[in-house]
């Protein structure tokens, strides 16, 4: 399981000592694998510590308290007095830690404060600019408190030490931010797997060829995983991707070195120029998230109709598509209501008052109607009603009580009082083994007709075919 998945239940906003508790460990535990990778050679670029915490914090905004701080300060000094014996230094040292750990928790959560209505998880484009600013702050601490040790000088250090900060920053914290627990089992399908296949060999093909370019050969296929898959996924192949470069370079697989006029050491340019790499699917797929969330209610806008909120004419006939569980019904009745006068009422009282006697007329609809039947805005101020029963008479039944109920419910419009009618007209069939949306055209037809004479013989009325011509 990835590290960060066991942060999910680590904290209770109501439960300070566990917070602490946890905030310790996660510290404790992240320094150590940072301290484990120095140690191993070919993994000696990564301090994944202020990524992760960074990540915790900002996401988590109840812990931004000056108490949890120090919690996570104070396991590092430990961890260091345990294990080094840099003295003071580590006081520098560990504050030039929590200094990038509290900037980029800071500068995310001031955007979810100012930015409450938007829905995204992340601003990757944001994000990119926060790990740089507490690479700046993190990095200038940083090796100016570790200057004596091993006898380096500033500059080193601190071209170090930033872009070291930068790099993992920009790959860990959209992880943390995004990741989370696969709600839906996710069937695998091999289709689904190419740009995973793509990737790997992009990178496989940056190994062979190697040279200045082919840091940026997974680009595609990173933007491809984008496209394709979620953004906590594409967080994570990004990640896992940048760090293979990094280690790959360091360790002379990829080669990239070229003879630079300011002979930048190459694991800095490396580092910068796979953290800028990293960003680009990260913004494709927030995109994607962004554009899919706005389709999705962009198809509800169209399927409901927004002032009545019962089914548009498209969204009636989307939900007749997907009808199944009443398939073996005997009857299908569809119902044609037209309010009576309804210009009048827009005439004397105003559009915004026709608007509302729209809206409490279809809430009335829905209510008599209930569960059984399906009730929609065909347009203007006519809706359908369309109802499944085992017997003919039912849909009549149904019908002649929307109309008692509309007439016996006066419409309240700033202290007047409004009485509202409406015809009706009915058509009804068997649905048989066709299709449904065809067989509610046909009855819809059916059911205007009945609707033409409700109104000629003087409005406010039901009529059918069956049981009598004049129910
Ligand atoms: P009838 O008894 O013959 O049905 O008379 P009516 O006045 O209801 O007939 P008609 O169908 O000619 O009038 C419908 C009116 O509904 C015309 C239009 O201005 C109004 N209308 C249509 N859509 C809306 C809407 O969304 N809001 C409001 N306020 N009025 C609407
Ligand atoms: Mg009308
Ligand atoms: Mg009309």
């Amino acid at each position: 399981m990835h590290p960060a998945l066991l942060t999910f239940r680590l904290f209770q906003a109501e439960n300070p000592l566990r917070n602490a508790a946890g905030i310790f460990i996660l510290t404790t535990f992240f320094y150590f694998v940072g301290a484990e990778l120095r140690l191993v050679e070919a993994l000696s670029l990564f301090w994944p510590l202020n990524g992760v915490m960074a990540g915790v914090f900002a996401r988590y905004a109840y812990l931004n308290r000056i108490h949890y701080y120090a919690v996570s300060y104070v396991a590092m000094l430990v961890y260091d007095v345990v294990t080094t014996s840099w003295g003071m230094a580590s006081l520098i040292i560990n504050l030039s830690n929590m200094v990038f750990i509290v900037t980029v928790a800071l500068l995310v959560l001031r955007d979810k404060r100012m930015l409450k209505k938007t829905p995204d998880p992340l601003n990757a484009l944001r994000l990119f600019n926060y790990c740089l600013i507490a690479a700046l702050l993190c990095a200038l601490l940083g090796a100016v408190g570790s200057v004596g040790i091993d006898s380096q000088t500033f500059w080193p250090l601190f071209a170090d030490w930033f872009s070291e900060q930068f790099s993992t920053g920009v790959l860990i914290v959209p992880c943390m931010l995004t990741v989370s627990v696969p709600v839906k089992q996710i069937r695998l399908r091999p289709e689904r797997l190419l740009p995973v296949l793509a990737l790997i060999v992009s990178v496989m093909a940056s190994v062979v060829i190697g040279g200045a370019g082919s840091l940026a050969f997974p680009l595609p296929a990173l933007i491809w995983c984008a496209v394709r898959y979620s953004l906590p996924a594409t967080c994570l192949l990004t990640f896992i991707t940048g760090a293979a470069e990094v280690i790959l370079v360091a360790n002379g697989i990829i080669n990239i070195a070229v003879a630079a006029p300011l002979s930048t050491p190459m694991m800095f340019s490396a580092r910068l120029g796979i953290a800028t790499m990293a960003i680009c699917p990260i913004m494709v797929s927030v995109s994607m998230a962004a554009i899919n969330s706005l389709i999705q209610q962009v198809s509800l806008r169209a399927d409901y109709d927004f002032l009545t909120q019962v089914y548009s004419r498209s969204g009636l006939y989307e939900a007749l598509k997907e009808e199944e569980t009443h398939r073996h019904s005997r009857y299908l009745t569809v119902m044609l209501l037209d309010i009576d006068y309804f210009k009048n009422i827009n005439d004397n009282y105003g559009h915004e008052c026709g608007d509302r006697v729209l809206a409490v007329f279809a809430r009335q609809v829905r209510n008599v109607v209930g569960e059984d039947g399906l009730v929609a805005r065909m347009g203007g101020e006519e809706f359908a009603v369309v109802v499944y029963s085992e017997d003919a008479k039912h849909g009549v039944e149904l019908a002649e009580r929307i109309r008692v109920t509309i007439a016996h419910h006066p419409f309240t419009w700033r202290q007047q009082t409004l009485f509202l009618t409406v015809s009706i007209g009915l058509g009804s069939g068997r649905p048989g083994a066709r299709q449904l949306t065809e067989v509610f055209n046909k009855l819809l037809a059916e059911a205007d007709d009945h609707l033409y004479r409700s109104k000629k013989a003087g409005r406010n009325r039901t009529s059918a075919h069956f049981p009598d011509e004049q129910a």
